[in-house]
């Protein structure tokens, strides 16, 4: 018995030594034996206590953890994590040793929270727990000078904004359940909690012009009216069949962009070349959606942040050049790259980049295995281009990489494209003319089919 125990004790001495240790974690189910090492835990064995599926994406060289409609993906050697297709950073980098991801107490518990879960050292050591039920949600409509607004009360939380049309989608990060069903009242006339999604949907011809959190008592308002939508993209079916595409109008709300000659906006000009490109597309038999429906301001995560969500098979960002010269002409297309291919690439992307959040730089160091799809955009752009220098008439600009924002964390095939130079006087005039903008919307629509059409069979059976 002796001998026994001085084994043990000599065995945990060499264990500790190691700093190799078995952490317990209670959860619900009863206590639980999760890798530790160093006062770092085994993350993948973590999220699992939660019942998420967790798996690790070789080609990706990434982790994702699924449980119910919630996803959180992260990659060993950073410190940045996606959640619900939305780029986070984590307190502490993760760290792959002997095969296991690693991580502090802090990174464990910023990831459970993406769940909807979380990890506390209590009295009787750590524990994993659900985050309690859920703030509970009161929708309602409400009327002033102004016009209409959807008001969800009992949330403190800015959810990310899905506008589609006929119905705008409030995702929260952290639980919600709804107090009442939600009352049909005027312009709303319906909807419905999905797990963090909630869907409001819109009588016909109703718009979202913004949205915004206000304090005291804590709530979230979702104003109607705003521009009239002339050419309302139809409604996509909810289960789609073929491909997606997501087409991003550059800018938006207190945005304007670039400005044309008679002061012609870029955010209108990209949204009604948008708006166009979308109907030619659904016409073609491919869903599309934009990153904003009206005049609002989005911003650069929650641009990508959608079309990840939406799991889209191409991103497309349209912009309006400007202010370099009047002699300068025609469309320029760049695809995501951490260096810019050359000064003006450059100049470009920190002109489109200003919006960007101060952690910029760190999100533009986003691993570049999660930029997979580089050959892809690369032929994306060039589908793009092509046919824009055929248009425009003019020779190849080239294709471009720079770092810009929007393309950063699209898990799909992307690219951004200036249509044009507002401060060129043909460009402009294209640029700000109905029959223009059609012809431009014809140039791009065209372009994305050919890119789409262009992929390999294999990809689109992975579907
Ligand atoms: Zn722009």
């Amino acid at each position: 018995m002796r001998r026994l125990l001085t084994l043990l004790a000599v065995l945990a001495i060499a264990l500790l030594a190691r700093g190799v240790l078995a952490e317990t974690i209670l959860t619900p189910q009863g206590p639980a034996e999760v890798f530790s090492r160093g006062g770092q835990f085994d993350l993948a064995e973590v999220l699992r206590l939660t019942g998420a599926e967790v798996q690790f994406a070789a080609a990706a060289g990434s982790y994702s953890a699924v449980l119910g409609q919630r996803e959180v993906q992260f990659t060993p050697g950073g410190t940045l994590a996606v959640v619900d297709g939305r780029l986070t950073a984590l307190p502490t980098p993760v760290r792959l040793v002997d095969g296991r991801p690693l991580g502090t107490a802090a990174t464990a518990e910023a990831l459970l929270s993406a769940l909807g879960w979380t990890l506390r050292q209590g009295a009787r050591g750590w524990e994993v727990a659900a985050l309690g039920g859920g703030e509970r949600l009161q929708v309602s409509v409400v009327r002033d000078a102004g016009g209409t607004l959807i008001v969800v009360r009992g949330t403190a939380q800015e959810p990310r904004v899905i506008l589609t049309p006929g119905q705008v989608g409030l995702l929260f990060a952290a639980p919600v359940a709804l107090a009442e069903p939600i009352r049909p009242d005027g312009e709303l006339t319906g909807g419905e909690l999905n797990g963090p999604l909630l869907t409001l949907r819109l009588k016909d011809g109703v718009a979202v012009s913004s949205s915004y959190a206000l304090p005291d008592p804590p709530r979230y308002v979702v104003r109607l009216g705003g521009e009239a939508q002339a050419a309302v993209v139809p409604l996509a079916p909810a289960r789609r069949a073929g491909p997606l595409v997501v087409l991003d109008p550059g800018h938006g709300g207190e945005d304007q962009g670039a400005k044309g000659p008679a002061s012609e906006l870029e955010k209108s000009i990209t949204l009604a070349v948008a708006r166009a490109t979308a109907a030619r597309l659904q016409a073609a038999g491919v869903t599309a959606r934009l990153t904003r429906e009206g005049d609002d301001g989005v911003s650069l995560g929650n641009r990508t942040a959608l079309a990840n969500q939406l799991q889209a098979d191409a991103f497309v960002s349209i912009h309006a050049n400007a202010y370099r010269g009047k002699a300068v002409r025609g469309a320029e297309t760049y695809y995501m790259s951490v260096d810019a291919s050359d000064a003006d690439a450059a100049a470009a992307a920190a002109a489109e980049n200003v919006d960007a959040a101060p952690d910029t730089v760190q999100l533009i160091l986003w691993d570049m295995a999660h930029v997979a799809n580089l050959n892809a955009s690369a032929r994306l752009a060039r589908s793009i281009q092509e046919r824009f220098n055929e248009l425009q008439g003019i020779k190849d600009r080239g294709i471009r990489q720079a770092p810009f924002v929007v393309l950063t964390g699209a898990t799909m095939p992307a690219a951004l494209v200036e249509i044009g130079f507002l401060s060129n006087p043909a460009d402009a005039r294209r640029l700000t003319s109905a029959t223009g903008q059609e012809e431009l919307a014809g140039v791009l629509a065209e372009a994305v089919l050919a890119f789409l059409r262009s992929r390999e069979p294999a990809a689109e059976a992975g579907r």
